[in-house]
């Protein structure tokens, strides 16, 4: 099928010259081997769906895939299709998750994670909603909203006269290279009177690594207009600590399974042992995510950490079941 595809492709590659301008044509086939039933005009929806959120190369673009894989294309496109709409219907909503001292005994923070509800679908996950809005530019709108968001919660807590710990929103790497992503977080807290002291951004370690240059303009940017900035999910990548500081950060978020690692294997211990002197002596606080249970805090406490954010504390809840729980916690 592949081999017969391409040679349409070679038979069709000749350029098209129209009002003395040359067009390379791109083919774009989508080949379902499948026992689903399916129909003609179907297909060609769901290709043509495909060929919206799919990442394409100039030329011939050739997938064929199975029954799981339909499938899983079906869903993702259903999920990228609904993204605009959900925006503008209000689906989302923010939940936040409460980030703890290594003790457990102060709320020093809140993580924003963005939840989506969809009639007929139920709740999706952000692991497939956030990848899909990457795709299609709609993480641009999203994250303006999240934005938003988190001013008006802030102002519900205020006038609530609660005590609010700093928020912490996850910046996707898709936006990295935004000329005007700094200049627009900062108009959106002007708006809404917040100061941008009450905002943390986290951006993962695998962003640093794919956009290496806009991460440390972003960063150093976002620091010096007064909001601290995280290494999110840190050990998922293999950045050398030394290459991590050429940039600035308030603090590094070990992700779980290096922290889960380190429970069985000796060098991902001495590594994380190390990694915590190192921070402390940096003055970088060192939050251990993802802690279920307490013989895991004991061992994150161990390591260095200075904050903790799991199970064991606090799950993600929406903001009332937040308000309760600022106000029923000494920060
Ligand atoms: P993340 O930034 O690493 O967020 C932490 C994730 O770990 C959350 O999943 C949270 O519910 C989960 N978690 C927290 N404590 C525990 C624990 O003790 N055990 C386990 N097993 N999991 C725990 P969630 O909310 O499903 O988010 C998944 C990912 O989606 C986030 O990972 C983040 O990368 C992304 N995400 C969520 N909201 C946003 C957003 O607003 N913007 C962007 N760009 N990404 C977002
Ligand atoms: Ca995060
Ligand atoms: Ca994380």
């Amino acid at each position: 099928m592949t081999a017969w595809l391409h040679g349409l492709y070679l038979k069709l590659r000749a350029p098209l010259i129209l009002d003395n301008d040359f067009f390379y044509p791109t083919l774009y086939a989508l080949a379902v081997e499948t026992s689903l039933e399916c129909s003609a005009d179907r297909l060609l929806g769901y290709s043509q769906c495909l060929l919206h959120t799919e990442e394409r190369t100039h030329g011939c673009n050739i997938r064929v895939l199975g029954n799981s894989e339909l499938l899983s294309a079906i869903e993702n496109c259903s999920v990228t299709n609904r993204l605009p709409q959900a925006l503008y219907h209000n689906r989302f909503t923010l939940h936040y998750q409460a980030q703890y001292t290594a003790e457990g005994n102060e709320i020093v923070g809140l993580e924003a994670l963005m939840r989506w509800d969809e009639p007929g679908m139920g709740p999706i996950s952000p692991a497939k909603f956030i990848p899909a809005a990457e795709k299609n530019g709609m993480i641009a709108p999203m994250t303006i909203w999240l934005i938003e968001q988190i001013c008006r919660d802030i102002k519900t807590w205020a006038d609530a006269g609660l005590t609010i710990p700093k928020i912490w929103f996850n910046l996707s790497a898709a936006l990295l290279g935004e000329p005007f992503l700094t200049r627009q977080v900062l108009n959106i807290l002007k708006r809404h009177d917040v100061s941008p002291d009450s905002l943390g951004m986290e951006l993962t370690e695998t962003s640093l690594i794919s956009d290496a240059k806009n991460a440390a303009l972003v960063l150093s940017q976002m620091i010096s207009a007064g909001i601290e900035v995280a290494i999110d999910d840190y050990g998922a990548g293999f950045t050398s600590i030394n290459s991590m500081f050429a940039l600035p950060f308030n603090q590094l978020k070990i992700d779980r399974c290096f922290m889960l690692r380190s429970l069985t294997c000796l060098d991902s211990y001495t590594l994380l042992k190390s990694l915590g002197e190192v921070m402390q002596t940096r003055n970088i606080s060192l939050v251990y995510e993802g802690i279920e249970t307490e013989s895991q805090r004991q061992h994150a406490e161990q390591l260095g950490a200075n904050y903790i954010q799991g199970f064991l504390f606090a799950r993600p809840e929406p903001r009332d079941k937040i308000s309760a729980l600022l106000a029923s916690t000494p920060a």
